[in-house]
């Protein structure tokens, strides 16, 4: 039995850092290949070349395809290795930085994390995933080796659509609760392992730190201020939500959230939406303390995360829809296994509507 606990080489957060990038990266190597989204080349393309030209380094920009496919995978790493690149740069959201972290595999070169935004954790763990061309989700790999660097500049992301910096939020509420049915359960974590005391002090600051934070982060957000309770919940979305899913563990919130994606009314909620209702879900599931219910509905609503049905595209009328989400989520290889009781899908059903039940009551 073996306890594990990853993480970045480092994390890099503050003002302004996208200008000075080649600073930071600077002891990676003296090639970076540099991927962004068309439109991240448009608004930091000539700020990032910048910054390396001014420390004499000719990096190599390339503009991100769309999806992170097998074939946008090796035409940018036949990029990279025909330049002679020497690590790899990911500048953006989660594709994206998937993309670079999949070349930099491929390549067998350390990689840089910048996102530009802080919907998900995607950003610090040693995953990535891939899609099809449609688009659709494949596979998620467990790479070897996480970011040697992940550098936030959180100015960037106070001025992004504040809905992801929410959903942000809703992802990282899940961490403290999925790593405490894990460990209740001596169930391993996506790092492969058993969870540490750093894991789970780790998941407890996330959540905490949440509650602190989250809404004033919000208000701030809305008028594009990096205050610190921004700050700090880049933070908890970026770094503590990341080593705490990782290190800590995923359950019954996140299976949840997959059951959503089988479902077209909740494509057009975000990821960390579908996972704060699931995170809901799971607390009624555990049978959890009242006044602990409460607190986290009280959260959910303070920031405008989803506690009804309603606010991820359903109604307690769907109920075939609903059966699909349950089936999804309480399959015996979902991620609700990691409970420290036996889950079924009816159970899940049921705390689906007691969720939708109470929101609605508290509105
Ligand atoms: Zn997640």
């Amino acid at each position: 039995m073996s306890y594990v606990f990853v993480s970045p080489g480092k994390y890099l957060q503050g003002k302004g850092l996208l200008h000075d990038i080649a600073e930071y990266t600077g002891p990676l190597g003296k090639k970076p290949f540099v991927l962004l989204s068309k439109g991240g080349m448009e608004r930091f393309g000539d700020m990032i070349r910048k910054s390396f030209e001014d420390h004499g380094v000719a990096p190599l920009m390339q503009t991100f395809g769309g999806e992170c496919t097998k074939k946008e995978i090796e035409s940018q790493a036949a990029a990279a290795e025909k330049a002679g690149c020497d690590y790899a740069v990911g500048i953006g959201g989660g594709k994206v930085t998937d993309t670079a972290k999949f070349v930099a595999w491929k390549l067998r070169l350390p990689t840089v994390v910048c996102p530009t935004i802080a919907a998900t954790d995607a950003p610090t763990p040693g995953r990535a995933v891939l899609y099809s061309e449609e688009g659709v989700s494949i596979k998620t790999y467990q790479l070897p080796r996480n970011p040697e660097l992940v550098l936030v500049d959180a100015e960037i992301i106070a001025k992004a659509p504040v809905r992801l910096l929410v959903s942000g939020m809703g992802d990282a509420l899940a961490t403290r609760f999925e790593t405490a049915a894990c460990l209740k359960s001596s169930s391993k974590n996506p790092a492969g392992g058993y969870t540490t005391v750093a894991g789970a002090s780790l998941a407890e600051a996330c959540y905490r730190t949440l509650v602190q934070f989250g809404a004033q982060a919000k208000q701030d957000a809305m008028k594009g201020e990096c205050t610190l309770a921004v700050e700090r919940i880049v933070e908890v979305n970026t770094l503590l939500s990341g080593l705490g899913f990782e290190s800590g563990g995923l359950a019954t919130a996140h299976a949840i959230n997959k059951g959503l994606t089988h479902i077209k009314e909740c494509d057009a909620y975000y990821h960390g939406e579908k996972v704060a209702f699931g995170t809901l879900c799971q607390l009624i599931l555990e049978d959890q303390d009242q006044d602990l219910i409460h607190e986290v509905f009280a959260f959910c609503k303070s920031v405008g995360l989803p506690t009804t049905l309603e606010e991820i595209g359903l109604t307690e009328k769907d109920q075939d829809k609903l059966r699909i989400v349950a089936d999804v989520a309480g399959d015996p290889a979902a991620h609700s296994k990691n409970e420290p009781f036996k889950v079924n899908p009816d159970m899940i059903y049921q705390a689906m509507l007691k969720v939708n039940e109470i929101g609605h009551r508290i509105q």
